[in-house]
């Protein structure tokens, strides 16, 4: 039996990451049908906009949309009828961390991929390939198999794959474009190994047959937690080391440099700052620490619970170092937090350090004026009320404002404090800033991006993530 050649895709979760995964694919394969399914109304709607004012912001991911939707990409909440049509689907739903029950805190929440797994079996009159997506503990296609394996119908078979997705958020089109690698994990039988063929020969339209790895199915799935929670890891050790810096009077960032020129370590993702956020890291981490307890590994399960402890103590520690600077009260103190995103060039907020921060500030009664260029002020409120369930949001709104510019944010406050890395945040006109702000002004960079002598020169008092104030 050889490889079935794919004409025809549906992709389960018009996410963060199965829209602009599948918009790549649908791009760089004008001979397949890409369809993307999800249940959400308004998420679809939103693809489908005439104005293409998508559900996500992703440079690049716009045009990659124009190109090919209604040429061969397609929007839809019927799920059934994509699933029907596809010869090969992904799974690329949310597997949050469970929030109640056994394992709740850290194991993922399997519910959305069971129920799109049993919604293929129930429906599927054709044979299939199944690719996992998502992210999932190691050996979570196993159970998907059994699920499909025992509701199929005569005549129809799922091959299933696991197919991690290593795109980051705010470079997700040009990582897609250009990925370091493609991982596609497969049952190493004679099935197995075709239905891999047919996926690689997918990503073979645009991806160097050389970054297409094959590994065996529960190597494939553990390889996804293994990246994150290694990257997360690196973060976490230059943070602590940010720490050192700070009560020391070392540099985060000349320190960084000099361990990054060591070739094994390398110069990338050494960038000190309030701690990572991201719908993933955390998540995946605990994962595996989950993972680890379930299998008796409890030292296993310690040392990388402590990569998100350091995370939470990074981002408490820049909350204190705000409280005390600022005389050690901000009660009634008016802040500026610019940028709510928990990176640049994303509108996404999920697990924000900025988040934790206003957190901590409107616990300690203060006044926040947030701006963000790209995150909607619903999502704000939102975040916020959850972030707060001892406050309403009445209470919430109180105490926080949002506004539409960075100049307008800062405006009559004691502090700016810089939580997301936007490049329009280097370009503000400090200047001014400082001649409209309450006296002494402060800044507090967690994100290593303002040019802190030029602020000191100005009359600000400067306070940097990984800079000791000792000479
Ligand atoms: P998301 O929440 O943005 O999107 C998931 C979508 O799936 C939602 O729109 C939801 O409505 C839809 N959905 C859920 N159940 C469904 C069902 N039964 N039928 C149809 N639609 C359904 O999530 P995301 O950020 O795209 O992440 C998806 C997966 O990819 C997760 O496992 C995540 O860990 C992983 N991942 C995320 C990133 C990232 O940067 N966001 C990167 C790599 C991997």
């Amino acid at each position: 039996m050889a490889p079935v050649k794919v004409s025809k895709i549906c992709c389960i979760g018009a996410g963060y990451v199965g829209g602009p995964t599948c918009a790549v694919i649908a791009l760089k394969c004008p001979h397949i049908r890409v369809t993307i399914v999800d249940l959400n109304q308004a998420r679809i709607d939103a693809w489908n906009s005439p104005e293409f004012k998508l559900p996500i912001y992703e440079p690049g991911l716009e045009e990659v949309v124009r190109q090919a939707r209604g040429r061969n990409l397609f929007f839809s909440t019927d799920v059934d009828k994509g699933i029907q049509e596809a010869d090969l689907i992904f799974v690329s739903v949310n597997t949050p961390t469970k929030k109640s029950g056994v394992g709740a805190g850290f194991s993922a929440d399997l519910t959305y991929v069971e129920s799109a797994t049993r919604r293929i079996a129930a429906v599927a009159t054709s044979s299939k390939i199944v690719v996992e997506k998502s992210t999932v503990p190691c050996r979570t296609a196993e159970s998907m198999r059994t699920i499909l394996e025992a509701n199929s119908k005569p005549g129809t078979r799922f091959d299933i794959l696991s197919n991690p997705e290593f795109l980051a958020e705010g470079t997700a089109i040009a990582d897609l474009l250009r990925p370091d690698r493609v991982l596609i994990g497969s049952l190493q039988t004679t099935e197995g190994k075709n239905a891999c063929e047919s996926l690689a020969e997918v990503y073979a339209n645009w991806v160097p047959r050389d970054r297409i790895l094959t590994v065996g199915l529960w190597s494939s799935e553990l390889s996804k937690l293994a990246a994150n929670a290694m990257l997360a890891q690196r973060i976490s050790s230059v943070n602590a080391l940010s720490a050192i810096c700070e009560a020391t009077g070392a540099n985060i960032e000349e320190v960084a440099h000099a361990i990054g020129y060591d070739s094994r370590i390398g110069p990338k993702f050494l960038r000190a700052s309030v701690g990572f956020g991201g719908s993933c890291f955390q998540k995946d981490i605990l994962n595996l620490v989950y993972l680890s307890e379930s299998l008796h590994l409890p030292q296993v399960a310690a040392y990388w619970r402590q990569v998100v402890e350091m995370n939470e103590y990074q981002k408490s520690r820049f909350s204190k170092t705000v409280v005390d600077t600022l005389f050690n009260t901000i009660t009634g103190k008016h802040i500026a937090v610019l940028g709510f995103a928990f990176k640049a060039d994303t509108g996404d907020t999920r697990e924000s350090a900025a988040i934790s921060l206003i957190r901590d500030f409107l616990s300690e009664r203060a006044y926040v004026t947030i701006y963000d260029p790209k995150v909607e002020e619903s999502q704000i409120w939102l975040d916020l009320a959850e972030a707060c369930p001892t406050m309403t949001l009445e209470t919430i709104k109180k105490q926080v404002n949002i506004v539409h510019s960075a100049l307008e944010a800062c405006k009559q406050k004691e502090a700016v404090v810089i939580a997301t890395e936007w490049k329009e945040f280097k370009e503000i006109d400090w200047e001014t800033v400082y001649t409209q702000m309450t006296k002494p002004a402060f800044v507090f960079d967690g994100r290593l991006i303002l040019d802190a002598e030029k602020l000191r020169k100005i009359g600000f008092t400067v306070k940097v993530i990984g800079r000791g104030d000792r000479l």
